[in-house]
């Protein structure tokens, strides 16, 4: 056999062993595999963000209620006011003096109501947050189950191929003997940026990238001592007979 048919074969292998790896990496059962894991994924971010908002929510409410608290001491001090002016004589109190103190009850009262019904609000988002939470564990569990059974039926698919996974390894090994060391490293170097680093020569054209070549090229193609680049690709160019 010559240097060219051993790589050839070589390749033939290789590209046999390739297809088959790829094929049980593309199978149904792994894209939905990777479907549901994804799926897990997008509600535990879900439920991260959920519950970093319940966090500030708490927090908004305590804050809240902090204030609510304040505003009754106010107001608790405006009743004391009150009721300290309740026994001055009609004609001691001024009038501006009751209008500031009822100013100020409506200022305080009205606080009070706004924060309340802030209140109010956060513990209904809040609520609509929990079911939100319970909703997104269930869809978790539910993916993660479906990911579980998945794993198991593509288990079994790789242990399936796994016998003829082993044969075409077995192959590339031994075709890979009979090629020579240095051919091999160059066909390596090229198959970095190249499929297929070896291309056959017909109708005047290197088959890897359908490049017209001059006409005299299939002499030397022919010399089998000699190694020849396709210059437009840069595949060893083997020549088939017409
Ligand atoms: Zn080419």
């Amino acid at each position: 056999m010559d240097k060219l048919q051993a790589l050839w074969e070589y390749q033939e292998a290789e590209s046999e062993l390739g297809q088959l790896e790829q094929s049980l990496k593309n199978t149904e059962t792994r894209k939905k595999l990777i479907r549901q894991q994804q799926l897990f994924q997008n509600n535990q971010q879900h439920l991260k963000q959920l519950e970093q908002e319940s966090v500030l929510a708490n927090n908004k409410m305590v804050e809240i209620s902090v204030q609510v608290d304040a505003l009754k001491k106010q107001m608790e001090q405006k009743d004391d006011e009150i009721t300290e002016i309740k026994d001055y004589e009609v004609d001691d109190l001024f009038l501006e003096d009751i209008q500031e103190i009822i100013k100020e009850c409506e200022g305080i009262k009205n606080a009070i109501e706004l924060n309340k019904r802030k209140i109010v609000e956060i513990m209904h988002n809040l609520e609509k947050s929990e079911t939100d939470i319970k909703e997104t564990l269930v869809k978790m569990s539910n993916a993660k189950k479906a990911f579980d059974q998945l794993k198991a039926a593509h288990a079994k698919e790789l242990e399936a191929g796994k016998g003829d996974l082993e044969k075409l390894k077995a192959n590339v090994a031994k075709a890979a003997k009979q090629v020579d060391p240095a051919l091999m490293e160059q066909y390596k170097k090229i198959k970095q940026h190249r499929p297929n680093p070896v291309a056959y020569f017909k109708n005047k054209r290197c088959q890897g990238c359908n490049m017209e070549l001059p006409s005299g090229m299939l002499q030397a193609i022919k010399d089998k001592d000699k190694i020849t680049l396709c210059e437009n690709c840069g595949r060893i160019l083997y020549a088939v007979d017409e």
